[in-house]
């Protein structure tokens, strides 16, 4: 059998492991970072997303030791760290923060009152860290499958996601919604999920099965003003539910609200509170139909759904910057491509685009080359296909 790159992975954490510990590892298990491909910022208002896992992972190996304390080495960072597990303590700074990811996840199986049991743990990825690939929820899942192979315990996926989800939460102290911890324990080969983030259940949805590519571009522009921001668009969707409320007094959230009603009471809302609630409105609808298109083998329309819902991004939700502006026109300029957008948060990160397979090499000379002319920054480009979510590999 040919070696693929996963493999050759494998074969280099349990060799690390060895030098390391001095005896083979017991459990390997391995997480996938992912891509949004349509319903962003629509997590945290209970609707609907649509990613897929990507081919780029987390691999952990471990072995169970006899006391209760966690020896782990990242092999990304070079770095050892270790910590005991009565007493799991978060690190403010320096170079062993990487490790809050472990010792998130055994405080949150403590929180939940399931075991944790001692290990010497090798941490290796290669979903890029801090791209907008989701390498923490890749870290949290691959943490929490490992701890709970160790210990013998089956959780069940959707418990996985969410303990992983509190341990971002609540140990590394990033206010997350459930998306990238689900499709990162759930993900499906070949599939992209519709995840109803309200009831925590999901539709694995086919992609073409040849002929179409999912390429994310890095605009290698830092997320500069992420956090503030993102915390005033969830304030602006709490106000415009508040304030709808009086008219729909049912809802909870813009989940609730459908484009004919937001339309006919839009002068209850301000005007810029009106246009976020638009976007997230719209993006549901563009979400659901996405998928009818998918179904129905019209990779156009879902190009075109995809476009839609950047320049909905662009204009209403005020989340792009000139950057992906300017790799989305770079992306779109190249036949072939049948959408591009925004994907993530916003403010910088990658762009995902869905590529007709034979437009690949055209795309890789032309996209960075306008992208640098456009802004003279450099585009890092990566053409993944859909994978399977988290998976014990020994
Ligand atoms: P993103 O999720 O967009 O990649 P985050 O800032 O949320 O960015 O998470 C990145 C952090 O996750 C890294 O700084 C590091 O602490 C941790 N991390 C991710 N992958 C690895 C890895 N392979 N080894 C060690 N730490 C990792
Ligand atoms: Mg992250």
């Amino acid at each position: 059998m040919p070696a693929t790159s996963q493999d050759l992975t494998l074969d280099v954490i349990r060799e690390r492991f060895q030098e390391l510990f001095g005896h083979a590892p017991e459990i390997i298990v391995r997480a996938p970072g992912r891509v949004n491909l349509i319903g962003e910022h629509t997590d945290y208002n209970d609707g609907f997303v649509f990613p897929a896992a990507i081919d780029r992972h987390v691999l952990m190996a471990a072995s169970r030791r006899n006391d209760p304390q966690i020896r782990a080495f990242s092999m990304n960072f070079q770095q050892a760290s270790t910590f005991a597990l009565d007493r799991i303590d978060r690190v403010a700074e320096g170079p062993e923060r990487w490790s809050n990811y472990l010792r998130a996840v055994a405080w949150a199986l403590q929180q939940e009152g399931l075991p944790v049991q001692g290990l010497n743990c090798v941490v290796q990825g290669n979903v890029p860290l801090g791209a907008g690939l989701s390498s923490s929820a890749a870290m949290l899942v691959a943490a929490g499958l490992l701890m709970t192979a160790a210990t013998g315990i089956d959780v069940e996926r959707v418990r996985l996601a969410l303990i992983a989800q509190r341990a971002e939460r609540e140990f590394v102290g990033v206010n997350v919604g459930i998306m990238d911890q689900f499709i990162s324990a759930l993900g499906q080969k070949d599939h992209a999920l519709l995840i109803d983030t309200r009831a925590l259940t999901c539709e694995a949805v086919p992609l073409p099965a040849s002929g179409v590519r999912i390429v994310i571009a890095d605009t290698n522009k830092k997320r500069g003003l992420v956090d503030s921001e993102y915390n005033t668009r969830r304030a602006e969707c709490e106000q415009a539910v508040h304030l709808l409320r009086a008219y729909l007094p049912g809802i909870t959230a813009l989940r609730d609200v459908d484009a004919e009603a937001l339309q006919r009471h839009a002068r209850a809302l301000p005007e810029t509170v009106l246009r976020r609630a638009r976007h997230v409105v719209t993006e549901n609808a563009r979400t659901l139909e996405s998928v009818n298109a998918l179904k129905a083998g019209d990779i156009a329309r879902f190009g075109a759904l995809m476009n839609a819902s950047h320049e909905s991004l662009k204009i209403d939700y005020e989340v792009s910057c000139s950057e992906l502006d300017a790799m989305v026109d770079a992306a779109r300029s190249v036949e072939g491509v049948y959408g591009a957008r925004m994907t993530g948060a916003g403010f910088g990160g990658c762009t995902v685009s869905l590529v007709a397979a034979e437009a690949i090499e055209t795309f890789l000379q032309v996209v960075p080359e306008r992208y640098r002319q456009a802004t003279g920054l450099q585009a890092t480009i990566y053409v993944t296909a859909a994978a399977q979510g988290a998976e014990r590999l020994l």
